[in-house]
């Protein structure tokens, strides 16, 4: 799958904590949008202080594969918050957050800087009978929530519940019609997230949920309970929701701590996803339960 470069035309800040990056040039001009509100592209970024150093891998049999002495450019998942054609550009926004190579590249993010972009992978499916959908993310997610919320058909009725750290976090939204946006703080990595709480309060047990869609993404741990309430306590048809972890508190110590599992384990834990007979979100559900007792 092509990796497309692609230049910082501009800069601008949305909240304390959100900055959008404009991109353009490069080889945008051959990035096809999926057209789901939702679609995420792979972004490769400068593996050191030099801004301009930027060291693509190319598609490969074998997946990507790095130049031959060169250094692996870090590679970070971000939501595409717009496309437009014309003029060829693309926007992404950042969480600003105190770690990682991606929010302090755009944190410092200037004109002429170059990234990378692969082709884009929509998760975003409701069911052909939508009437109504909940919508709920914590900051990360809050870019995917906009860009939903312009495609959605006037007749949709939409509830969308962010958790942002606070009030400065806000940010305006598209102004759709049956729509109510709900804003939460807290979480985001400034304290313990209450994405579950939320999604319960929004869906309580016995919920009626035809023609309904459920969509939530944020804190990968904190949404573990919410994929195994909306599956097994309200017993929704897996089309009917999609849960997606965007991101891994302390996520360096999670993997250490995954990593030093003894072999049989993380064996163990590979050999539960081999069950084609179950859903994914099941196999998911019964993985993140393993994990949970493991204390991982
Ligand atoms: C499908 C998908 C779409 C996404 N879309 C967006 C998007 O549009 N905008 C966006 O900002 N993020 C988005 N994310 C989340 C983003 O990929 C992660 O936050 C990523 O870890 C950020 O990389 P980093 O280099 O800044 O931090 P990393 O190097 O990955 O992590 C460094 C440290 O920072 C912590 N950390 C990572 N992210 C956060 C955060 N958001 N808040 C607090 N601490 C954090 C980690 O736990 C770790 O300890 C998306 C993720 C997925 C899977």
């Amino acid at each position: 799958m092509e990796i497309h470069r692609a230049v910082v035309a501009r800069v601008r800040p949305l909240s304390a904590t959100m900055i959008r990056v404009t991109l353009h040039g490069g080889d945008l001009a051959a990035f096809t949008s999926t057209g789901v509100g939702d679609e995420y592209v792979r972004v490769f970024f400068p593996h050191g202080p030099d801004r301009g150093d930027l060291c693509l891998p190319t598609p490969t049999e074998n997946g990507w594969q790095t130049p031959q002495g060169r250094p692996a450019a870090p590679m970070r998942t971000y939501t595409v918050r717009a496309v437009r054609p014309e003029p060829g550009e693309i926007d992404i926004d950042f969480v600003l957050h105190a770690h990682g190579v991606a929010a302090g590249w755009a944190a410092s993010a200037r004109p002429g800087d170059v990234i990378g972009l692969n082709a884009p992978t929509g998760l975003y499916r409701p069911p052909a009978d939508l009437r109504r959908q909940v919508l709920v993310a914590d900051l990360t997610g809050l870019p995917a929530i906009a860009r939903l919320l312009e495609d959605t058909p006037d007749h949709i009725t939409t509830r969308a519940i962010i958790e942002v750290p606070d009030r400065s976090s806000v940010q305006p939204l598209p102004d759709r019609p049956n729509t109510t946006v709900t804003w939460a703080f807290g979480g985001n990595g400034h304290g313990p997230s209450r994405l579950a709480d939320l999604v319960g309060a929004a869906i309580p047990p016995g919920t009626e949920m035809s023609g309904g869609y459920v969509w939530v993404a944020g804190q990968t741990t904190a949404l573990r309970s919410v994929r195994r309430y909306l599956r097994k306590d309200l017993g929704l048809a897996t089309e009917r929701f999609k849960v997606v972890g965007y991101w891994v508190p302390d996520s360096g110590a999670w993997t250490e701590r995954y990593d030093a599992l003894p072999s049989a384990m993380r064996s163990e834990l590979e050999a539960l996803w081999a069950n084609t007979a179950d859903e994914p979100e099941d196999l998911t559900i019964a993985y993140e339960e393993r994990l949970s007792g493991l204390g991982l």
